[in-house]
């Protein structure tokens, strides 16, 4: 059976990893995984036949040759070599987890730093106990900085990707309503997202946290987890923050001006991005800039050329149309904030078209129905929602309290309200489209 030395002798030899024989790198290191639907042990001679220097199976029955390393678990195997690897890098590496905001926060703070380091990355959504293995494995001698996502939808999964990462800087987006399935409610998602926290403050880490001031949820768990070595961010004047923020404009693009509490010092930016809750995401980027030395225009150079292209909060404008394309997913504690800026944004047509959200267990029926009636308060023309889950949160308030002016409009499926926007197209309007990752929302864009 190989160990980690052997395969980390390999690695340095062959540093380009494949999981897939359908994307095999010539000379890569295949590792088999295994799926829900699969097991890759049977794939590993098709991936040395693509080119794969070696393939490392779990399985003997598979080993055909001396290109074949046996390991006691493929994906095992694949976590802990990530993590030797990190242990030889001798370089800051920020880990953030959250429940919402990751992606944009991670590309943030990417955008910032890379204004003066050679960093890398989590690519896209990477996030997982694959992902983040497979993001540390692509580090290498020329890099100055590692930013890697962590996502969770259970106990224990941030605690394993810290051991895998070993994050000298770290922050917690938010603690809020998603996965509630997997993490048994919110406390749950309080406690798995804490792992975070505890990896941190563990004496022998001695990693510094970002956290958010305004967000008390966060400084209780502070507390409770007895972290020390903080830096504070935040939009109230809490003489603790080393930066501060607030948006002078957000209808639909952000602006705004953040002050440097320890040099002094406030810049205004205008930025790609909308939703006034991004603030929160931007001013953690603009702390890390300035924990790492960046210069107030490499921070702010960073933000301002930071364009989202992955339909989160991404603004497209048709001809007649403003579209605020969300539709990469959806959980009730980010709904609650699109509705918020919606609700205040200035406009004269505003539109909220809102999907199903997925993956709420038990409490999915209480959601939909709070997620509804933040919708029927706000202060928009027209609301569209589509899916099952609100058509039933709409049939147990018999039928709502609407009045015909607000009434709001259901849609059993994302086909049934393509026809019906088709017959009534929706014109002048800026329309928050979002919903979760299945209802797949984007089918609606061309309508306008
Ligand atoms: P995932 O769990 O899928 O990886 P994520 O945490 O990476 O999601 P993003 O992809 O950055 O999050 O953003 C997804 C959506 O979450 C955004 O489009 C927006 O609606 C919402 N969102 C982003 N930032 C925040 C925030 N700070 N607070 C609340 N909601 C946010
Ligand atoms: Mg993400």
């Amino acid at each position: 059976m190989a160990t980690i030395e052997d395969i980390y002798q390999l690695y340095l030899q062959h540093p380009t990893i494949s999981t897939d024989t359908r994307k095999i790198a010539p000379g890569s290191l295949f590792f088999a995984l295994k799926g829900d639907k699969f097991n890759a042990n049977t794939f590993a001679e098709k991936a040395i036949e693509a080119g794969a220097a070696y393939a490392i199976i779990d399985n003997p029955e598979y080993a055909m040759g001396e290109k074949y390393i046996l390991v006691a678990d493929g994906l095992t195997a694949l976590q802990n070599l990530a993590a030797h690897h990190r242990r030889q890098l001798d370089i800051p590496v920020i880990g953030l987890t959250g429940t919402n905001g990751k992606t944009t926060t991670k590309e943030l703070i990417n955008a910032i730093l890379s204004q003066r380091f050679n960093t890398l990355a989590t690519e896209g959504n990477l996030n997982n106990h694959i992902g983040v293995p497979l993001t540390l494995l692509k580090i290498n001698a020329s890099h100055e900085m590692a930013v890697i996502e962590m996502g969770a939808n259970h106990q224990k999964e941030i605690e394993l990707l810290c051991n895998i990462a070993q994050p000298t800087h770290g922050l917690i987006t938010n603690v809020g309503k998603a996965h509630l399935e997997g993490f048994g409610g919110v406390e749950g998602v309080r406690k798995g997202k804490g792992e975070m926290y505890d990896y941190l403050g563990r004496a022998e880490n001695n990693a510094v946290a970002f956290i958010n001031s305004d967000d008390t949820l966060l400084s209780a768990m502070k507390k409770e987890r007895g972290l020390t070595n903080v830096i504070y961010y935040g939009k109230n004047d809490d003489p603790n923050n080393i930066i501060s923020g607030k948006l002078l404009d957000s209808s639909p693009l952000l602006v705004l001006e953040w002050t440097d509490n320890l040099e002094g010092g406030s810049y205004t930016v205008s930025t790609h991005l909308t939703g006034s809750y991004n603030l929160d995401n931007i001013l953690v980027a603009i702390c890390i800039g300035s924990t790492f030395g960046l210069t107030p225009e490499e921070i702010s150079d960073g933000i301002a050329g930071y364009e989202p292209t992955n339909n989160r909060s991404q603004i497209q404008r048709t001809v007649t149309n403003t579209l605020i394309c969300d539709f990469y997913n959806a959980n009730p504690s980010s709904m609650f904030v699109a509705i918020d800026n919606m609700d205040k944004m200035q406009g004269s047509h505003k539109v909220m078209i809102l999907g199903d959200m997925f993956e709420m267990g038990p409490e999915s029926a209480t959601e939909h129905l709070l997620v509804l009636q933040k919708a029927m308060a706000a202060d928009v023309q027209e609301r569209i929602f589509i899916g099952k889950d609100f058509a039933a949160a709409n049939s147990s308030m018999d039928n709502g309290p609407w009045t015909m002016d607000e009434k709001p409009t259901f849609y059993l499926t994302a086909e049934d309200a393509m026809a019906g926007l088709k017959a009534n197209p929706i014109s002048n309007a800026t329309v928050l489209i979002k919903g979760s990752r299945g209802m797949a929302l984007e089918r609606l864009v061309g309508l306008f």
